[in-house]
């Protein structure tokens, strides 16, 4: 059984003292981890007063990005080594504003995905999709082309601690979601991709979510398709009463 997932990705928004309130307000009202988990990716430098705020509560702390080496003469980078050992054990990878805005290739991404999970790290690895709204061709090749790339070279164990978000770019931050079949169908393309690259056994174990304007409106209609296993939130995710609805859709 695929336990679901419901993830904010805050990306550059919120200061430290807003986001420890933000904790606070919610941490005491979320579900038990074994049944649904929840997470919240952020800027840097709140991460460690969040890790803190949330204390034993089943809320994640994620990272919204890492360099691919643990030290080194990387200025301005952060250490995959360094973010484990300050108790952030997640981080989302590859999300199509690094791609677009900071050229990520799908080659460093990779070298990212190894780093991470070799310091224990668990990631979001996100799977962009610029070919527009139907299943055809050209997209399946890039959706394809994407997971191959990105997940090269992982290890039947490692793969069990990646998450894969697929996230059309026409619905991020546009108020246009992807329909939930359409939704469904790049998430079963990419748990496809992953029963190629490693047996059906692990395809069905590896959770994959769904990202791109979700909001308390869609969220049941994405959740009830059985190949989406949770939602990777952005903009509805900044209000924390907002968040809470979309944990208890
Ligand atoms: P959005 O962002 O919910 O604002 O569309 C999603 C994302 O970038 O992960």
């Amino acid at each position: 059984m695929r336990v679901p997932i419901i993830a904010g990705n805050w990306k550059m928004n919120k200061d430290v003292q807003e986001a420890v309130s933000f904790v606070n307000q919610i941490k005491e009202k979320l579900p038990p981890a074994d049944e649904l988990e929840t997470a919240l990716a952020a800027p840097t430098l709140c991460l460690v007063p969040m890790v803190k705020a949330a204390g034993d509560s089943p809320l994640k702390i994620m990272a919204e990005n890492c360099y691919y080496k643990d030290k080194g003469a990387y200025t301005g980078e952060t250490s995959p080594y360094a973010l484990y050992q300050a108790g952030i054990h997640h981080v989302i990878l590859g999300h199509s504003e690094r791609r677009t805005y900071f050229g990520e290739t799908d080659d460093l991404i990779n070298k990212k995905v190894k780093a991470a999970l070799k310091n224990g790290l668990c990631p979001i690895v996100c799977c962009d999709d610029t070919m527009g709204r139907r299943i055809a061709g050209k997209k399946v090749h890039w959706v394809v082309s994407r997971i191959l790339a990105d997940l090269h070279g992982l290890s039947n164990d490692e793969i069990c601690h990646v998450t894969i978000a697929y996230e059309p770019s026409w619905a991020i931050g546009t108020g246009e979601s992807a329909d939930p079949a359409q939704a469904a169908e790049g998430c079963y393309l990419i748990r496809q991709t992953i029963s190629d690259m490693y047996g059906d056994e692990v395809a069905n174990d590896v959770r994959i979510l769904y990202g791109g304007s979700v909001t308390t409106a869609n969220i049941n209609a994405l959740m009830d398709k059985s190949d989406i296993d949770g939602v990777l939130v952005g903009t509805a995710s900044l209000d924390a009463e907002t968040f809470l609805r979309l944990v208890h859709h």
